[in-house]
C-alpha cells in the first residue's frame, strides 16, 4: 500500500521510521514518500501562506503549491484513473471524526495521499479542485485543535498500517482489542501475580478457558460500561449472548428493539 504526506515540515514524520511502521517500511508492506510543500513553491522565499480574505487571524495556506505538489503526487501514481482514484486525507478538526472503523475502510485502498495542514488551515478551493482526481475526506483526530496536521497523520498512518497483511506479528492481537467489536478491551496482567500487596484476579490463574474467556468479555462491558457508555448506545446487540445481558442489566442497561438503553437510575414516582 502507498502512503504520501505532503507537509511543510517532513521531518516531523521522523517516527514513522520506527518500530512496527519502520519495519514494514523496510519490508516492503508499506510504501511512504515524504514531500516537502515548499520545494513546490516558485518564489524566492518560498512562500506556503498569505493572509485571510474577509480579514481575521492567522494566515492562510496558499492554493498553488498545494495544486503543484498534489498534481506531482498523482502523476507519480501510474495506477491512477478516474474509476480508481487516490484517497487524499485533509486533517482537520473540522473533519469527519477518525475511528477504527475508519481505519480498516482506509486499509482497503491502494494510495492514501495526506495533506498536513498549517496555520488556519488550506484554501477552501484546493479541496474542491482536487475533488476531480482525489476521493477527498478532511479528517480529525478528535475535537481539540493541534498546531498542525502532521500529528495527526502519524497517528492515522499507523492505525491504518498496522492492519495491513503481516505488519502486527500475531494477527490474533488486531481481534481483541478496544474498538475491534465495538467495545473496550478487558484489563491485562503479567507476571509476577503478587504485586505491591494487588494479586491478578485469580480466574486468570486457573487454566479455566471457559472461566477466562467469561471474565475477559464481563471486564469488556464492564469497562465500557463506565468510561465510554456511548460505545454501549450504538452496540449491535445481535450477537448478545444471554450471560452478556444479565451482566449488562447488571450494569444499568436492557436490550429494548435490538438497542442497548440505559435504564433511569432514578425513576420519577
Ligand atoms: N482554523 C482551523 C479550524 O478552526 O478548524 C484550525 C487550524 S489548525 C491550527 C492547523 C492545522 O492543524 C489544520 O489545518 C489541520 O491540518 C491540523 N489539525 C488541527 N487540529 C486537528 C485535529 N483535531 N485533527 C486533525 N488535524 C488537526
Amino acid at each position: 500500500m502507498r502512503f504520501d504526506v505532503i507537509s511543510i515540515f517532513p521531518e516531523y514524520l521522523a517516527p514513522l521510521e520506527l518500530s512496527l511502521i519502520g519495519k514494514a517500511r523496510r519490508d516492503g508492506l508499506l510504501d511512504l514518500r515524504l514531500h516537502d510543500l515548499r520545494t513546490f513553491t516558485t518564489d524566492r522565499h518560498r512562500t506556503v501562506d498569505d493572509t485571510p480574505y474577509g480579514g481575521g487571524a492567522g494566515m492562510v495556506m496558499k492554493p498553488e503549491p498545494w495544486a503543484a505538489a498534489l498534481e506531482a503526487v498523482l502523476a507519480g501514481d501510474s495506477k491512477a484513473t478516474d474509476a480508481r482514484r487516490p484517497v487524499l486525507i485533509v486533517p482537520s478538526p473540522a473533519g469527519e471524526v477518525f475511528t477504527q472503523a475508519v481505519a480498516h475502510e482506509l486499509a482497503e485502498e491502494d494510495h492514501l495521499v495526506f495533506a498536513c495542514g498549517r496555520y488556519e488551515g488550506i484554501d477552501e478551493r484546493v479541496l474542491d479542485w482536487a475533488r476531480d482526481s482525489y476521493i477527498v475526506r478532511p479528517m480529525s483526530l478528535g475535537d481539540y485543535v493541534l498546531n498542525g496536521g502532521e500529528v495527526a497523520v502519524l497517528a492515522m498512518v499507523e492505525a491504518i498500517g498496522r492492519l495491513l497483511p503481516g505488519v502486527v506479528g500475531n494477527p490474533e492481537s488486531l481481534v481483541e482489542e478496544s474498538h475491534a467489536d465495538g467495545l473496550l478491551e478487558y484489563p491485562v496482567y503479567t507476571k509476577p501475580s503478587s504485586w505491591r500487596g494487588r494479586n491478578v484476579p485469580d480466574v486468570l490463574l486457573s487454566g479455566n478457558h471457559g472461566k477466562i474467556a467469561r471474565f475477559r468479555r464481563d471486564e469488556q462491558l464492564r469497562r465500557t460500561a463506565s468510561r465510554r457508555p456511548d460505545l454501549l448506545d450504538v452496540l449491535d446487540t445481535t450477537g448478545l449472548t444471554k450471560a452478556e445481558r444479565a451482566t449488562l442489566g447488571e450494569l444499568g442497561f436492557d436490550v429494548v428493539d435490538g438497542r442497548l438503553v440505559r435504564r433511569d437510575p432514578d425513576p420519577q414516582p
